[in-house]
């Protein structure tokens, strides 16, 4: 029987005997609403681990106050039962009063970096990566794992909390994990399940236009003549309004202004699909 449990203490006492004992603990923390990019993150961590801790947990910290926490979907019994199935040990999920026990807006320790935070995501949802760095870092001390997993759908998430592990020291090892799409190219999210039948047909605006951008793109080119290809197809997509189109560089996520392979160029794009907020990102080379 899979364990599930809500207090931070139980389960760190817990897991800190498996720890001692010499099994390596794989981590996969969530926001629910599992769907099959969770699961090919559960899977590979129950390949790779001894015990795998889901966390389902909707941070309130990083929402902004316009955006979408109250409608954020939660279907915890189906949570339970994919991660079951996918091999998960345990799964935690706090209550806000168990993870924010001073208060969500009374913490003192706030925490952000220099600049790979406030570029993109960070630039269109200001103070959402100060919440994941402050949420994640809360469980990894919670469920101190040997390993944790995280998509490279959110590759921006994944390059600050690299950045994190690294410079804080954290005893963990991020591993980064492919993007899993529906078969006509849309990268799945919690999310895709707010989208009406015509905006779901245009939701594939993000995976066609990377596709378009990749196929043009060649070393020596200028970024903008490549995100043109992109800017000129959002006429065609009456639900469709971006957010950001941008080239940068695998690494540090600084702007590309011509294409380079040394760089590792990576397309992001962001665009609401209706109310809908949507993000996808593909290597712009192969
Ligand atoms: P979330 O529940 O949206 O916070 O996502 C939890 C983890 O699942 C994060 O590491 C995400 O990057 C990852 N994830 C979400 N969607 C996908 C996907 N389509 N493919 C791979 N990983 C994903």
């Amino acid at each position: 029987m899979i364990h599930i449990s809500d207090n931070p203490f139980e389960i760190r006492t817990l897991l800190q005997k498996e720890y001692c004992s010499g099994l390596k603990i794989g981590f996969v923390p969530t926001m629910g609403a599992l769907h099959d990019g969770h699961a090919s993150l559960i899977a590979r961590s129950a390949a790779e681990n001894d015990i795998t801790v889901v966390s389902i947990f909707v941070n309130p910290t990083q929402f902004g106050p316009n955006e979408d926490l109250d409608k954020y979907p939660r279907t915890l019994d189906s949570d339970v039962a994919i991660c079951e199935a996918n091999g998960a040990t345990h799964v935690f999920t706090p209550t806000e009063t168990m993870m924010y026990p001073e208060g969500k807006e009374n913490f003192e320790v706030i925490m952000h970096l220099r600049g790979m935070d406030k570029v993109l995501c960070g630039a269109k949802r200001p103070g959402h990566f100060d919440g994941v760095l402050l949420i994640v870092s809360r469980l990894f001390n919670i469920i101190q794992p040997t390993r944790a997993y995280f998509g490279m759908k959110d590759f921006q998430q994944l390059s600050i909390l690299q950045t994190l592990g690294r410079e804080l020291f954290f005893p963990i090892e991020i591993v980064p994990c492919p993007i899993i799409r529906e078969e006509d190219g849309l990268a799945m999210s919690s999310r895709n399940r707010f989208l009406n039948t015509e905006e779901r047909k245009q939701s594939l605006f993000l995976s066609t236009a990377i596709s378009k951008m990749k196929a043009a793109a060649q070393p020596g080119m200028k970024a903008d003549e490549i995100l043109k290809i992109a800017f000129d197809m959002v006429p065609s997509y009456s639900e469709i309004r971006p957010d950001y189109i941008e080239i940068r560089r695998a690494k540090d996520l600084k702007l590309v202004e011509v294409i380079d392979p040394a760089d590792e160029p990576r397309i992001f794009v962001a665009a609401f699909c209706g109310v809908t907020r949507l993000i996808d990102n593909q290597p712009l080379l192969d």
